[in-house]
């Protein structure tokens, strides 16, 4: 089932202004033939309205992850066309919202719309309706998770960020082998991918997620009233703090205090790095051991989407932080190395 959302791949420059603005479904399917000409059954559907990823919210997360539900059992796969800007947080929060996921959803995109000339949504578009249909010869799915294709790679989803506004070579997945890779053949690689631990469990929406959650990235220059309004909102349950290297922030005391505050106000801080690959690391630095004897918690190698859909998700499930403070770290759907 192809499942189109909006983004770049189907967009139209508009005459009046020369803007890019999504146009319907007819124009991808017109301009990729080999949809028509596939041996594949392929029903598509279409949001309304589309929209360009920047507005994604919640909500649309809530309206995929229900449509996947209600046709899960009619299709071998899923292929969910997104804009790039916030695929690897649509495909992050997703990840986390389908619980007993076996079948693929596989979120791809283009660089330029598929009516341009050199487009890479073609190729995108093909390959991950390939990999949605691709099953072992027992017949189970060969990649039954979240994934995200891009310019020939596959990569888990919640393990992929965008790393590049003009490149066709948008996505890495820095801190996670890429599930596969397409070149004359699909080549999977087979120990890197997620399997169910049962193939025949009711796929299952996750309760409403609770988006109480901030993040803030460190900067030399930060001011207290900055580090204050963030991490002592009375709306915030939750901040991801977004760190240098291997988990370091200042040391000052100033910057100390107030999050030794926001932990006694019962606010989960989790630390990722602001590096793109590596992991957060609390043990090698003294800023590092400070912010762990406060009770930050460390996000270890999770990308900033990743943990952003991870904690709208346990704070949805945990009315109190410090049940769901011991999950932060855990390995739950492939987003974090142990
Ligand atoms: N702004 C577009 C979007 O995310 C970019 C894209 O699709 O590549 O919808």
């Amino acid at each position: 089932m192809l499942i189109y959302t909006g983004g770049t791949i189907g967009m139209r420059q508009d005459p009046t202004d020369g803007a890019l603005r999504p146009v319907d479904f007819g124009q991808i399917a017109e301009e990729v033939p080999e949809l028509r000409k596939s041996a594949l059954r392929i029903d598509a559907w279409s949001f309304d309205p589309l929209i360009d990823s920047s507005d994604v919210e919640p909500a649309l997360w809530q309206s995929l992850a229900t449509l996947i539900r209600d046709r899960y059992d009619q299709y071998d796969g899923f292929v969910v066309l997104h804009g790039t800007d916030t695929m690897s947080y649509s495909a992050s929060a997703l990840s986390f919202m389908l619980e007993n996921l076996a079948k693929p959803v596989v979120f791809t995109g283009s660089q330029l719309p598929v009516g341009a000339p050199r487009t890479d949504g073609r190729e995108n578009l093909v390959s991950a309706i390939e990999v949605a249909a691709a099953k072992d010869a027992g017949g189970h799915a060969l990649v039954p998770e979240v994934s995200v294709l891009f310019d020939a790679k596959l990569m888990r989803g919640n393990r992929s960020t965008k790393v590049n506004a003009e490149q066709f070579d948008a996505f890495s997945s820095p801190n996670h082998p890429l599930l596969a890779e397409a070149g004359i053949q699909i080549r999977y690689n087979l120990q890197h991918i997620r399997r169910p631990a049962r193939w025949d469990e009711p796929l299952r929406i996750a309760g409403a997620l609770d988006t109480r959650v901030s993040i803030l990235k460190i900067h030399p220059g930060i001011t207290p009233q900055v580090v204050r309004n963030i991490l002592l909102g009375p709306e915030t349950r939750a901040v991801i703090l977004e760190t240098y290297g291997s988990g370091n922030a200042p040391s000052k005391d100033w910057f100390l205090k107030i999050v030794d505050e926001a932990v006694a106000m019962g606010k989960l801080l989790v630390n990722v790095t602001q590096c793109l690959r590596g992991a957060v690391n609390m043990q090698l630095y003294a800023t590092g051991k400070a912010l762990e004897r406060s009770g930050v918690v460390s996000g270890g190698d999770c990308t900033t989407e990743g943990m952003l859909a991870k904690l709208f998700w346990l704070l949805g499930k945990y009315s109190d932080i410090r049940e769901a403070a011991p999950h932060i770290g855990e390995n739950i759907r492939g987003e974090i190395s142990e």
